[in-house]
């Protein structure tokens, strides 16, 4: 059966399960035993690299600018990889992909929505889009921590 003879709905859900195919990496078996699921999660290659490819991508512009690192908002992603394709360090990965040095990132990213950063009175939570907040240039104490990248 081809895409063309479904109905129009049944041949939606054909494309996005042909697209999640092209953008997804191979699925891992991972056990991810941390208490915060992200889609996405932008690891130490973006640190003090920061040139925005990915968030040109992004179809609901859920990637925040800190200060050194860009960071995905879990709430707001809508899972779709395009970012990750378009990032040439590879900083970003799958969830379930994450190498072991780069795990810390998957509650990083999520706690930079979540909890107060400094300098701020409040968690930036979900406010819909990150071009309208323009860059924060506040950090994760653990982005904060990381050494400067030699250029
Ligand atoms: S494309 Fe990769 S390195 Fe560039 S800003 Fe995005 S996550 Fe960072
Ligand atoms: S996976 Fe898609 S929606 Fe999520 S951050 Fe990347 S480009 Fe944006």
């Amino acid at each position: 059966m081809f895409a063309g003879d479904l109905a129009p709905n049944a041949a939606l859900k054909v494309t996005l399960v042909l697209c999640d195919k092209d953008f997804r990496p191979t699925p891992s078996l991972r056990l991810i035993t941390y208490g915060v699921t992200m889609p996405y999660v932008i690891g130490t290659a973006c640190v003090d690299v920061m040139h925005k490819a990915c968030v040109l991508q992004c179809p609901v512009d859920c990637i925040y600018e800190g200060a050194r690192s860009l960071y995905i908002n879990p709430d707001e992603c809508v899972d779709c990889g395009a970012c990750r394709l378009e990032c040439d360090a590879g900083a970003i990965y799958y969830e379930t992909d994450l190498p072991d040095d780069q795990l810390p990132h998957l509650a990083d990213n999520a706690a930079f929505f979540s909890e107060i950063l400094p300098g701020r009175d409040a968690p930036i939570g979900s406010p819909g889009g990150a071009t309208a907040l323009g860059r924060l240039g506040v950090d994760t104490p653990l982005v904060s921590a990381l050494a400067p990248r030699n250029p």
